[in-house]
């Protein structure tokens, strides 16, 4: 099995799918191989299938708001039809409470200004009218549920919260990466599944290919290592 594919994806959850989605697109003649019996089997099973732009780094917000349109346009995006049906992209915004832990949002307010994603300051008066029957009295700082203080009133009101309108959920975040298999694979991608890659071997200073838990070696000049938290440990 040498020499017939340009790259090798290692990893067949939601980003590992879409990768090989993309490298098709652009011509590459991709597998993707996955030691799970599916797509989507690994973290992205495990997800709260929330989509958010505010996160820590300015890259990862970037990079995040960029992935909004996307779900925002995921059956025009991927085009190809899936026998499990669709997923569903709820486009909720998301509402965050500002609290000492988070900075009250302030870092996080200042890169959504920085890539151009709108949000919206609340008071805490307004939460309500946002998210119905929201409790806006203090409980932090958060305790453990063995601590006997656990859910007590801590005094006062929350500091308001921030609408980061560009957000919501998807209703099946394994479909979503089925959904980018299929896709992938009618524009010629290759899927293996229940097969585990043990060594991403290298010749000459750079990588040449994969093996397999059962000796099955496999060629290409790209390796994609999209395993998820397994993905170091490959490394
Ligand atoms: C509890 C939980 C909640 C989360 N909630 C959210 C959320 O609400 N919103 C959000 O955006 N993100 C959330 N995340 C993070 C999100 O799930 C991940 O960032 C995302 O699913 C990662 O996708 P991935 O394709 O990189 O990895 P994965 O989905 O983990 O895919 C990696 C794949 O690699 C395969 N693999 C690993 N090692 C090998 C190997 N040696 N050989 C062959 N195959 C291998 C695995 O079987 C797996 O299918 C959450 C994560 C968890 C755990």
């Amino acid at each position: 099995m040498n020499n017939q594919y340009d790259a090798i994806i290692i990893g067949a959850g939601v980003i590992g799918a879409c990768v090989a989605f993309e490298l098709s697109k652009k011509g590459y003649k991709t597998i993707s191989i996955d030691k799970g019996p599916e797509a989507g089997y690994g973290s992205t099973s495990g997800s709260c299938a929330i989509i958010r732009t505010y996160y820590s780094a300015y890259e990862t917000c970037a990079l995040a708001y960029e992935g909004w349109f996307y779900w925002k346009d995921w059956a025009n995006y991927l085009g190809a039809d899936d026998e499990q049906g669709l997923i569903k992209y709820n486009d909720t915004g998301c509402l965050v409470i500002k609290t000492p832990h988070n900075k009250f949002l302030e870092e996080a307010c200042a890169t959504m200004d920085r890539i151009g994603c709108p949000y919206d300051h609340i008071a805490a008066e307004d939460i309500a009218s946002k998210l119905p029957g929201a409790d806006i009295r203090k409980f932090e700082p958060a305790k453990l549920i063995t601590d006997e203080a656990f859910g007590e009133l801590t005094g006062g009101e929350v500091s308001g919260a921030v609408l980061f309108h560009a957000g919501g959920y998807i209703s099946d975040p394994k479909l979503s990466a089925h959904k980018a298999q299929r896709a992938a694979e009618a524009i010629g991608a290759e899927f293996m599944f229940k097969a585990e890659i043990t060594e991403i071997r290298q010749q000459d200073n750079r990588v040449a290919g994969i093996t397999l838990s059962d000796g099955t070696q496999i060629d290409a000049k790209i390796v994609v290592n999209v395993a998820g938290p397994h993905s170091s440990i490959l490394n």
